[in-house]
């Protein structure tokens, strides 16, 4: 497998060298919107240690992202009053992932609403800043 690229997009976002719609963070797991949404909400989960994908973070680590992830859910449910979660995680290439620092997606769903395309469009500042306000007032509130 290929080695860990300290320069992939994620890690620059958690060094704050590239802007992002955070939405939580703490020790271990960083979280933000993902900017080209399959549905509104989607959120991107990572943790905090140097990791490509489930091949090679430390089931610890791993399982730290999956807390994040299950929080985000909750909070997502009621901040997008969603009728379900599809969490997705993609590991490889052959397995879908196109960004190598590795990453849960949280995406809250509607009855009866297809998920877009991966990447089918960026969506506008203003929906998403939108959005990540009403996701970290989720969050907030518990
Ligand atoms: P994947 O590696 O296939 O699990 O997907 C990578 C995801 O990252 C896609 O859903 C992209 O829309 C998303 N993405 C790419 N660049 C950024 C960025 N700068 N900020 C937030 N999300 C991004």
């Amino acid at each position: 497998m290929t080695a860990y690229d300290a320069n992939n997009i994620f890690a620059k976002i958690l060094r704050g060298e590239l802007p992002c719609y955070k939405v939580y963070e703490d020790e271990h797991v960083f979280a933000f919107l993902d900017i080209m949404p399959r549905v509104p909400g989607h959120t991107l989960v990572i943790p905090k240690v140097a990791a490509r994908n489930i091949l090679d973070i430390k089931p610890d680590d791993y399982a730290h992202v999956a807390r994040g992830a299950h929080r985000i859910a909750a909070a997502a449910m009621k901040a997008f009053e969603a009728d379900g979660i599809t969490v997705q995680q993609f590991n490889e290439p052959a397995g879908g992932q196109v960004v190598f620092h590795l990453h849960m997606h949280v995406m809250p769903r509607h009855d009866g609403v297809a998920m877009l395309p991966p990447a089918s469009r960026k969506e506008d500042d203003k929906v998403l800043r939108e959005h990540a306000a009403k996701l970290t007032a989720a969050l907030k509130a518990g």
